[in-house]
């Protein structure tokens, strides 16, 4: 069942418009496999290396990596190598985005309280799965999940059925259930009835044994990531206040790198985010509140900052009446670009994170061309989706770039994103692993 040959037929028949397109033109291959010589000719590529794009170059594909790169008449390209055409489009490597929820589905939708509460885990494993196909159509390649909301362990199955190619999905690093500190996350526990015992959307620790034995566990059943909430809501005013304690967290940091793991924490406010960074996190997810002192502490010691400007633009729209192009943004959207703003001019590194999930999946996109809006240059947001979120990743040598020996992990987009930012809502073409999920003919 498992393994490379077969999954190709199911893809084949999902994806029967990419397939026969593809296959027209090939010269071999009653049996149609994944890998092989393949030739990409955009109209231009942007390898990640430097600012501008190249016109005129071509990416070499062979075996389900990258094999050249260059101007189309340097290459030296085998005889019988499929040659795809991409007139118009700019050629990527494939984008990472690294705050993604791929258990939740967009709040206007359904509530979170509602999602974790009434949705089975069968059914929201299923629509990852489908979140998942959402995901790469879109261009996007690798995400990091950053905890499955309530579904337990399931992002570790998602990611084996994607892996062993049973369904098509980006490349996913998991944090499984995420730790919390006890009765700090929901759903409730105010405003439910004390007696009620209610699921949880994290796992809750107290003191430091259980913030090391869940670690453990989290990672033992197969985590990538450790992720922790630092902050909540938790005020006697429903404001942001740190949760977990400093001798907690360190715990869990200390705990998470002995097994190699590296740390992602959800931190708001100023001293939850300070706390997260002396703890010693590897990322810091949203820091809408973090003073300048605070953001130089994060370059001191070289801890990456996910801005996820979009979920606070989402959350403004469902529930502040909040209309882009047209409102003058929210308090809550003027603070997380202050933020932004902030880490940006002190050089922190900034990795693309949208907090998709919270708006729709494969509406990706939205977080690189938000970080423009706030003050990046195009340029500059595509790296943080791509060299730099693949350095955060810990993946430099596999994602993030189009160089030789990379996985063949590469979108094209209709235009130029390095010019407009917002062509990247327009894939037109998307490689996973030299395997083609997506063609200027087919309409997924
Ligand atoms: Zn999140």
């Amino acid at each position: 069942m498992r393994g490379r040959a077969m999954p190709w037929n199911r893809w084949a028949s999902w994806l029967g418009v990419v397939a026969t397109s593809l296959l027209a033109g090939a010269a071999v291959a009653a049996t149609p496999t994944p890998h092989g010589d393949v030739l990409l000719l955009p109209d231009r590529v942007w390898t990640a290396d430097g600012d501008v794009a190249h016109p005129g170059w071509a990416v070499l594909v062979h075996e389900g990596a990258i094999a050249a790169v260059g101007p189309t008449r340097s290459l030296s390209v085998p005889a019988d190598t499929q040659r795809i055409e991409l007139p118009g489009a700019t050629l990527l490597p494939g984008l990472i985005d690294l705050h993604s929820h791929v258990f939740l589905h967009p709040y206007n939708e359904t509530l979170w309280n509602d999602q974790v509460l009434k949705e089975p885990q069968d059914y929201r494993t299923l629509a990852a799965a489908v979140h998942a196909r959402a995901t790469l159509l879109a261009g996007f390649t690798a995400l990091r999940d950053l905890g499955t909301e309530g579904a337990g362990y399931a992002d570790v199955s998602v990611k084996r059925a994607i892996d062993d190619g049973m369904i098509p999905g980006p490349h996913l690093f998991v944090a499984t259930r995420a730790i919390v500190a006890t009765a700090s996350y929901g759903p409730g526990p105010r405003g439910f009835r004390p007696d009620m015992d209610l699921p949880g959307g994290a796992e809750e620790i107290s003191g430091v044994d259980e913030a090391i034995r869940a670690t453990r566990e989290q990672a033992g059943r197969g985590a990538d990531w450790i992720k922790l909430y630092a902050d909540y809501r938790v005020g006697t005013d429903g404001s942001t206040q740190p949760t977990l304690s400093l001798a907690e967290m360190k715990a869990i940091v200390d705990t998470a790198h002995l097994s190699g793991r590296p740390v992602a924490a959800h931190a708001s406010s100023d001293a939850g985010v300070r706390l997260a960074v002396e703890a010693g996190v590897d990322s810091i997810e949203h820091g809408y509140g973090a003073s300048e002192a605070t953001f130089r502490l994060l370059k001191q010691h070289g801890v990456a900052y996910e801005p996820t400007l979009t979920a606070v633009e989402s959350t403004a729209q469902y529930f502040e009446h909040y209309v882009p192009g047209q409102s003058p943004p929210t308090a809550r959207m003027q603070e997380a670009k202050r933020a932004f703003r902030t880490a940006l001019k002190l050089g922190v590194t900034i990795g693309n994170g949208s907090d998709v999930g919270v708006f729709a999946h494969g509406d990706n996109w939205r977080e690189p061309a938000n970080m423009v809006r706030d003050g990046m240059t195009a340029p500059q947001a595509l790296h943080a989706a791509t060299d730099v979120a693949a350095r955060i990743l810990r993946q430099p040598q596999a994602l993030g770039r189009i160089a030789p020996g990379l996985r063949a992990d590469l979108a094209a987009f209709q235009g130029d994103p390095s010019a407009h930012i917002e062509d990247l809502a327009h894939p037109v073409f998307v490689m996973k692993d030299g395997i083609v999920y997506r063609t200027p003919q087919s309409t997924p």
